[in-house]
């Protein structure tokens, strides 16, 4: 193979064929192309883009640079989630145990927070206990007993991603419809799906701020999905505000208990509500979006996607006493209000600096190796769109001996504002039906 052909053909605007691709990342996973020739191959992609053919094949060398996974033994429909990301985005944790109480099984492979966006894992793991290291075959075991089997990627699944991720990361060569459709598609096709549902976000938390750069991926990851069999659609929601309340990986944990238990923010319960129908949907478990949403709403009203939550706690290690004694969760120290300075509407104008805000006090990470502390986070008292005067509470600030609390006050000014009032756009913009 000649990597200096197959960049060239790229750099020069052309099209990459079946051939050279497969030869490429076979080779790339072996060790056996420099990471200087791989970064500037994928510049050129960056730059040029890719065609939907060269995409499919692409992603589908994604796929199989590893193991995948697959369930001959569940006789339940295996479905997913997955979210582009943000603040306070916890939906997949009621999610999946609520989809699990109407009769799916859902093998969860997520990912870790980094920069201003947290991540399903490092939320889990603030449990004390809980276990998201699970083996090929504990995945099976939890998927068999629980039905959800919340679980990280292995050594071994989509190992092409991971590489490419992290020269994408160190390069500035992160968004790029193509690269991130496939990087997503790729580890989620991995898991043995037969269906999936996407939630794109839009706002000034988002991967991809605008809407149209947003749909643009959905549609991308739509066909990716639908070539290889996996029904699929999308919602575009809402990241121009944080999700919920809390923001900070044990005030989510709790605050997902609360969406299990029958209550919770608004809007967390509607993306639970949308997001699980749409799966019961996608997979025949349920007759329409709304037949379905009824469905999730049943489960987590009377008590039933909290007992299936129960016993992946029990299966994954975790202490199942946390859903009814949260001193048990791993709190901070100190919490100090952060106050409106002025009258007016709230509206947040950087989702990404209310991350930060996280992120200083210790509950982010800006390089994958970084430990979190995840006590500390945010709980809003106020939400976009409130109409608030000065000295009212707008959030608690939850902070380990005021350890990078200035600065978290700081980054929570720049992304607030308090003036005249502004209409706040809806939770969710669309729903692309694939
Ligand atoms: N998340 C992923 O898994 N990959 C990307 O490229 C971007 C976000």
């Amino acid at each position: 193979m000649d990597v200096r052909s197959i960049i060239q053909t790229k750099r020069d605007g052309g099209e990459l064929s079946e051939e050279q691709i497969r030869a490429f990342m076979s080779a790339y996973v072996k060790g056996e192309i420099e990471d200087y020739h791989a970064a500037a191959l994928v510049a050129c992609i960056f730059t040029r883009g890719m065609v939907d053919r060269e995409l499919v094949t692409w992603a589908h060398a994604m796929l199989h640079s590893g193991t995948t996974l697959s369930f001959p033994e569940i006789p339940q429909k295996k479905a997913d989630k997955h979210s582009t990301g943000g603040v306070g985005d916890k939906v997949s944790i009621p999610l999946a145990p609520a989809v699990a109480a109407c009769g799916l099984a859902v093998p969860m492979i997520s990912g870790r927070g980094l920069g201003h966006t947290g991540g399903t894992l490092d939320k889990l793991e603030s449990i004390p206990g809980f276990n998201v290291r699970l083996s090929e075959s504990e995945i099976h075991r939890a998927i068999d007993r629980t039905g959800v089997a919340f679980g990280a990627q292995t050594e071994t699944l989509v190992p092409a991603d991971r590489l490419l991720y992290r020269l994408r990361d160190a390069c500035g060569l992160v968004e790029s419809i193509p690269l991130i459709a496939s990087s997503i598609m790729s580890k989620k096709l991995a898991e043995g799906i037969d269906a999936l549902v996407l939630d794109v976000k839009f706002g000034s938390g988002a991967f991809l701020p605008e809407p149209e750069r947003g749909r643009q991926l959905a549609d991308a990851m739509i066909g990716l999905a639908k070539g290889m069999g996996v029904r699929c659609s999308a919602f575009q929601t809402a990241m121009d505000r944080p999700l919920g309340r809390a923001c900070g990986h044990t005030l989510e944990i709790e605050e997902s208990i609360d969406c299990l238990k029958g209550g919770g923010p608004a809007d967390l319960r509607e993306l639970v509500l949308l997001q699980g129908g749409e799966m019961l949907r996608l997979t025949g478990n349920a007759t329409a979006l709304d037949d379905g949403k009824k469905k999730i709403a049943a489960a987590l009203d009377s008590g039933r996607a909290l007992g299936v939550f129960e016993l992946i706690l029990r299966e994954q290690g975790g202490d199942p006493k946390i859903l009814d004694d949260r001193s048990r969760l791993p709190h901070a120290p100190d919490v100090d209000p952060w106050k409106a300075e002025a009258d007016g509407m709230l509206a947040f104008t950087s989702v990404r600096a209310i991350g930060e805000a996280i992120a200083v006090l210790g509950g982010g990470r800006l390089k994958i190796t970084d430990t979190i502390d995840p006590a500390v986070g945010l709980v809003w008292r106020r939400s976009a769109g409130d109409t608030v005067k000065r000295g009212d509470v707008l959030c608690e600030i939850h902070h380990r001996a005021g350890r990078g609390l200035a600065e978290c006050r700081a980054r929570l000014a720049a992304g607030t504002r308090i003036g005249a009032p502004q209409p706040v756009t809806p939770l969710v913009l669309a729903h692309v039906a694939g």
